[in-house]
């Protein structure tokens, strides 16, 4: 029997991890030494407070049933706690926090919630791919808003047209960004809100590295501003705060109409996050922030290297000030992923193409400092013979 897919898996572009991850494997089957700058995926291990919460969690029979999709009240009431430590924010845990099976589901999920056929999704561009996917299997279409250096990558609202305004329910947005490490200033942010509330725009906000910063910096919460909760949500995860990619657990909270409409979406697709899996999230959150002075330590040591490092054979880079890529310009005259598939079969090093993330991450290639700084130092020896 001849299978075709749906027309929105077709529209789908091949999802850009898979294919980098495809070169790498085959790379490495041909015995290459190959150093992974390309997914950001923590290669620190789970703190062991977290491993053992979910130890005891697993030993507990009420926990093998099925979990409560909105989440363990002892989860939500933690995630409220921690956003009024880290944050001033309140946030009620019945009305105003969902739990998630990782950020991505939830922020794939989302459209599903808010577009109708056609309705557009404001989408920034370079962007976290699921924003658009979700956006095409909503049936909507993604506006993309151009994250530009000269704006210090954060979207012009000014220049969208009206007739796109007219269908736009929602706003996606991510900072500390991936893929470019910029941050976003609260005046702008304050800009979003106004712009959201005069345009009836939902405003989805990313914040998964809002943990994850150097030099002092202090990443806020969307929700701190005024107004925010009456025009979004913001979804967090653990994966980057606190290594725990693989365990597949976050959460989305704000405006309590927004989550329950997420909520609804989910009821009908997943039964909930495995409760032992909770639990260890609630160790997480009790985890002191020497824990993650520590692993930003790491981070920015690497952050540190790798940046002089490009920057001594001539690369122009900005060393960001929060998330753990650097959003580096490919040579004039090159295009991204051929940068990246040169650097690849000529020096066995993997970095993800800027075009991967949207047009306008041509010309750039991005590196994740998930690397140790032995191998980060190989990297640049490499890369010494690579002037440009
Ligand atoms: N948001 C951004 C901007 C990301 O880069 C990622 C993962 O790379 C996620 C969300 C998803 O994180 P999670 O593991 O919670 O699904």
């Amino acid at each position: 029997m001849k299978i075709t897919y749906a027309k929105r898996i077709q529209q789908l572009p091949p999802y850009l991890f898979a294919q980098i991850d495809a070169a790498k494997k085959k790379a490495v089957a041909e015995g290459k030494d190959v150093i992974d700058f390309g997914v950001g995926d923590p290669d620190l291990p789970t703190p062991r407070p977290i491993i053992e919460a979910l130890y005891q969690g697993v030993l507990d029979a009420a926990n093998h049933r099925y979990p409560m999709t909105r989440g363990l009240e002892l989860l939500r009431k933690e995630i409220a706690h921690w956003y009024e430590r880290r944050f001033g924010v309140l946030l009620d845990p019945v009305t105003e926090i969902h739990s998630l099976i990782g950020s991505k589901e939830g922020i794939a999920h989302a459209p599903l919630a808010f577009l109708n056929p056609g309705d557009v999704a404001l989408v920034p561009d370079p962007c976290y791919p699921p924003y658009r996917g979700g956006t095409l299997f909503a049936g909507g279409k993604s506006y993309l808003l151009p994250l530009l250096k000269e704006n210090h990558f954060l979207p012009d609202l000014n220049p969208i047209p009206s007739s796109v305004l007219r269908k736009a329910k929602i706003l996606f947005l991510n900072y500390p960004n991936n893929p470019t490490g910029a941050a976003a200033p609260l005046e702008f942010l304050e800009e979003v809100i106004h712009f959201a509330k005069k345009r009836r725009i939902i405003v989805c906000y990313d914040n998964a590295y809002s943990e994850v910063s150097y030099d002092g910096y202090n990443a806020p919460s969307f929700l701190q501003l005024k107004g925010a909760k009456e025009v979004g949500v913001e979804f967090h995860s653990f994966s980057k705060t606190y290594n725990m990619t693989g365990w597949r657990l976050g959460w989305v909270c704000g405006h309590p109409k927004i989550v329950e409409g997420i909520g609804i979406v989910k009821s009908n697709i997943d039964s909930g996050v495995f409760q032992a899996v909770q639990l260890a999230g609630i160790a997480a959150l009790k985890l002191g922030d020497s824990f993650l002075s520590e692993t930003n330590r790491i981070y920015q040591e690497r952050r540190d290297l790798l940046c002089e490092g490009l920057l001594k054979i001539g690369w122009k880079v900005t060393p960001p000030k929060s998330t753990f890529y650097v959003w580096v310009p490919v040579p004039q005259g090159k295009k991204s992923a051929p940068f990246a598939r040169e650097l690849l079969e000529k020096h066995n090093i993997v970095v993800t193409p800027g075009i991967g993330f949207g047009p306008s991450g041509e010309g750039y290639v991005r590196f994740a400092l998930t690397v140790p700084v032995e191998r980060i130092r190989t990297a640049l020896s490499r890369l010494k013979s690579f002037q440009i």
